[in-house]
């Protein structure tokens, strides 16, 4: 039997969890369908028209990019001009395309995370993660035989998330008793009789982000007309996902090593520096992509350098005057590494799987910028 898209959705969202996704992001399945069929997925920062026509080419069926293909929101959907031409070529040749934009910068594993390894830092966190997050525990009582249907549609909702692992939960058969009153139209049982059920007591976590959600999705599927759960309040301490990482460099090196280091560990020739460290350089914040919301989170967390993609002039003058110095490597160069990773996870998680599908990266992604001159 051959594949499917919802097959690679579900490895791609353990990767990067779609509920990590900021609220104004526009990350999933974007164009296709769940049940098309896949053999072929190609991995991708941008979807251009050199890519789609890569895709084409190469006989992809799909294409996971980081950028979402589809952002704004189309007011209509021409054969004839830019971006609408492309989703155009998407669909008349059959090529699924599923995002994964914020979350995967966020997640473990993700682009920040790839972006701080390859600079080699060392203790690394994330500089900014939600505040709104707490940890609840979830209590529900399912009878026998529907707890498969209830943790999947949990789960697949955010919930039993713990580091690198989904599904966590844990489950204890006992008996439920109830009595179902007049008016009532009780899925097991008869009014005015006291009923003894075989039930199973499912335990889980989930961050108060999803908790809406979870809580949603499990009722969704409960067979019960009224069902019985807990949500219990967690003094746990959150593992932290979030935008952007801080780290220290293995050992101190002025800010001319470090200058010359970034080319080398990103294979840039040159990069936009505004302000200048003195001393010695130790302590480094990086966000991938652009990241200037950060500024003060770095400077406020201890960093003596912020490194990222690409920074207004006058969000590079702000850093400079907190007395941090700013780079800006360039928003493709500090990103481009996530392909590789994505490539080698997803084959070896479809391998795992057995999964009939080759993973490969585009060859024809490009920075849009070229450097000239010098
Ligand atoms: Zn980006």
């Amino acid at each position: 039997m051959g594949n499917t898209v919802r097959q690679v959705v579900k490895v791609m969202e353990e990767i990067a969890p779609p509920y990590l996704a900021e609220e104004w992001d526009n990350v999933g399945l974007l164009v296709g369908g769940m049940q098309d069929s896949v053999q072929k997925v190609m991995v991708c920062l941008d979807v251009t028209e050199a890519i789609v026509h890569e895709a084409i080419q190469k006989g992809s069926d799909m294409i996971i990019s980081h950028h979402p293909v589809i952002f704004e929101r189309l007011k209509s959907l021409r054969s004839d001009t830019g971006r609408e031409r492309l989703l155009h070529l998407l669909v008349r040749n059959n090529i699924a395309v599923y995002c994964a934009h914020t979350n995967l910068d966020k997640a473990a594993g993700g682009v920040d995370d790839v972006l701080a390894a390859r600079l080699g830092l060392q203790d690394v966190e994330p500089l900014s993660f939600d505040q709104r997050d707490k940890l609840y525990k979830v209590v529900v009582f399912i009878p026998k035989r529907h707890e498969d249907a209830v943790m999947e549609a949990m789960a697949r909702a955010g919930a039993g998330w713990i580091g690198n692992y989904s599904h966590c939960t844990f489950q204890i058969n006992g008996t439920g008793t109830f009595m179902p009153l007049e008016g009532t139209n009780p899925y097991i049982g008869q009014q005015g009789r006291l009923e003894r059920v075989d039930e199973v007591r499912l335990e889980t976590v989930v961050l108060s982000s999803q908790l809406e959600d979870v809580i949603d999705a499990m009722l969704k599927v409960h067979p019960y007309e009224e069902v019985a759960y807990d949500i219990y309040p967690l003094a746990n301490r959150v593992k932290k996902h979030g935008l952007g990482r801080i780290g220290r460099l293995p050992h101190r090196m002025s800010f001319d090593e470090f200058i010359e280091k970034v080319c080398k560990d990103l294979g840039v020739s040159s990069l936009q520096v505004a302000g200048w460290i003195d001393g010695e350089v130790q302590v480094v914040a990086t966000c991938a992509g652009s990241g200037a919301s950060l500024i003060n989170k770095a400077h406020s967390s201890g960093a003596q350098v912020f490194l990222t993609g690409e920074l207004k002039y006058h969000d590079a003058q702000a850093a400079a005057e907190l007395g941090m110095a700013a780079i800006a490597a360039g928003h493709y160069a500090t990103e481009v590494f996530i392909v590789e990773e994505l490539v080698c996870r997803l084959q070896k998680a479809f391998d795992a799987l057995q999964y009939e599908i080759e993973v490969f990266a585009a060859e024809t992604m490009a920075d849009i910028y070229t450097t000239v001159g010098k």
